[in-house]
């Protein structure tokens, strides 16, 4: 079994002070496939330290010379992309093929948006061409508590680490207990990329431990967090004593709307979507909202698209989704499906209990609900699992209605050929992200929600600015 007890802090690899050991569970056999350490106040306060003693230094460099090592941390990442691939599959879930394309790419591809747009970010600009002896000056937040969780870990971790590094921040990165490996593995490349010593630092433990301690330190300035809505409010009020900046990445319900006139690809984009990654992903399209005309008609092709996704072990290689992260996620995605039946959802396909033929790991059957109304808790909840619900709609009207009727505002998503129609579902749905006809938001999109989806943008510049401070200046010499 893997045996990784140390932290990163200050540069260095340390023993945890005040630790205690967790098992990390391989999802796929329900086996324990590592020991990491959980660690406690002591631990906590080392590495908040050793950030805030290399602030000084590493707010002072250049944008140039962190870009570089940012650069530098790209071509170490590519070089070990295998590695990573590894790790998140086994202690995620994550199939491995789709790993090394989806997981580890989704790192990739974000380190490479904030290098490009890191190179055109004005730290320092005019307040405008009126006002020569005025200036703004972008400076870095302080320390961060980045807090991540276990669904996309390298998509959170980069968006995080490398936004704070190029806006010149020191940070201190709590992975989920769930899935360590790769953080820790991420933090062997920060090392290799060559960034200062307490620039970057990685402590484990759990929400309740090193989570809450981080959100309540007095030396930390941010907590930028990525998670449930549970967590999020508890992390907003332990973070309000110290009057630190919250930012906050939280769950989503999703409606996809199709209307009559959809693409014919619509229905089986809306269903792969929902399953990906198992259906663990804070933007899946959970509600499938449809048009009466072609209601019937996208159910059927719905429920048999659905029996076609095949379950399986994340180390077989091939297009199949995983087993879900752990026990207790299968168990409330069990009773999520239960619930669903009790409240009067059609079953189309799918149901309770594993796939045929797997008795061991957290499988779950690919599930599709018709006849759904959106107070039944399956349209409410975030289920976190290959779980879709599908809804009829009889005009735009009502369906904004009733996608806008849920406490989430992270993605929605419209499939129409009415250029119109669409423009205007873009502004009256109240969500962060709006994504139709399944053509993907571009290179340094900001990702981010709104209600209680959170408050933050992660990406590109909108990531870099949520990072730093706006300081106005006046009597400004023009050199
Ligand atoms: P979680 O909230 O249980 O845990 C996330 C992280 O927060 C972990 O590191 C955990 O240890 C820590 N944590 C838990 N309680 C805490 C507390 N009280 N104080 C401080 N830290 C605490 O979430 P999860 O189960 O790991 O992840 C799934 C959730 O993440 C889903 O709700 C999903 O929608 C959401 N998510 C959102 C986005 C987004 O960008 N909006 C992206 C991915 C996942």
């Amino acid at each position: 079994m893997i045996e990784k007890r140390q932290f990163y802090i200050n540069g260095t690899w340390v023993d945890p002070i005040a630790g205690r050991d967790h098992h990390v569970i391989d999802p796929s056999t329900e086996e324990p496939c590592a020991v990491i350490s959980l660690g406690g106040q002591a631990d906590t306060d080392a590495a908040v330290a050793a950030a805030k003693a290399a602030f000084p230094d590493w707010m002072a460099t250049s944008p140039d010379d962190r870009i570089a090592l940012v650069e530098k941390l790209l071509e170490v990442y590519k070089s070990r992309s295998e590695e990573m691939a590894q790790a998140m599959s086994l202690e995620m879930g994550a199939p491995i093929d789709m790993s090394r394309s989806s997981q580890v790419g989704a790192g990739t591809y974000h380190i490479q948006n904030f290098i490009d747009a890191a190179r055109n970010f004005e730290f320092d600009r005019p307040l405008n061409d009126q006002s020569p002896n005025d200036r703004i000056i972008y400076e870095p937040v302080g320390v961060c508590a980045l807090i991540t969780p276990w669904n996309w870990p390298m998509n959170q971790v980069t968006l995080k680490v490398c936004a704070a590094a190029i806006a010149g921040c020191t940070m201190v990165l709590k992975p989920s207990e769930e899935s360590p490996l790769n953080a820790m593995l991420f933090a062997e490349m920060m090392d290799e990329a060559g960034f200062p010593a307490g620039v970057f630092n990685l402590i484990n433990g759990d929400g309740a431990g090193v989570g809450s301690q981080l959100s309540a330190h007095e030396d930390v300035d941010m907590v930028s967090f990525t998670g449930s809505t549970r967590a999020g409010k508890l992390i907003s009020k332990s973070a309000a004593d110290t009057l630190k900046r919250v930012h906050l990445e939280l769950g989503g319900k999703g409606a996809n709307l199709i209307f009559a006139d959809a693409d014919d690809k619509a229905v089986k984009r809306g269903v792969m979507h929902m399953m990906q990654n198992t259906g663990q992903s804070c933007n899946a399209p959970s509600r499938m909202m449809v048009e009466a005309p072609i209601y019937d008609d996208v159910v059927d092709q719905a429920g048999e698209i659905a029996a076609q996704v095949s379950v399986g072990p994340a180390s077989a290689e091939g297009r199949h989704i995983g087993p879900v992260v752990n026990a207790t996620q299968w168990q409330k995605i069990q009773d999520l499906i239960q619930k669903g039946i009790d409240e009067g959802a059609r079953l189309v396909t799918g149901g309770t209990g594993r796939p045929e033929g797997l008795n061991k790991g957290f499988y779950v059957r690919p599930t599709v609900f018709a006849d759904v109304t959106n107070d039944m808790t399956i349209a409410r909840e975030e289920i976190f699992g290959p779980v879709l619900s599908i809804m009829k709609f009889e005009t735009e009207d009502e369906a904004v209605r009733i996608a806008n009727d849920t406490p989430y505002g992270l993605t929605n998503y419209v499939q129409s050929q009415d250029g119109a129609r669409r423009n205007r579902l873009a502004r009256s749905l109240r969500s962060g992200m709006v994504e139709m006809n399944g053509q993907s938001r571009g290179a340094g999109a900001p990702f981010g929600g709104m209600k209680q989806s959170g408050n933050g943008r992660e990406g590109g510049v909108w990531g870099i600015e949520d990072f730093l401070e706006v300081k106005s200046v006046s009597g400004w010499s023009p050199e």
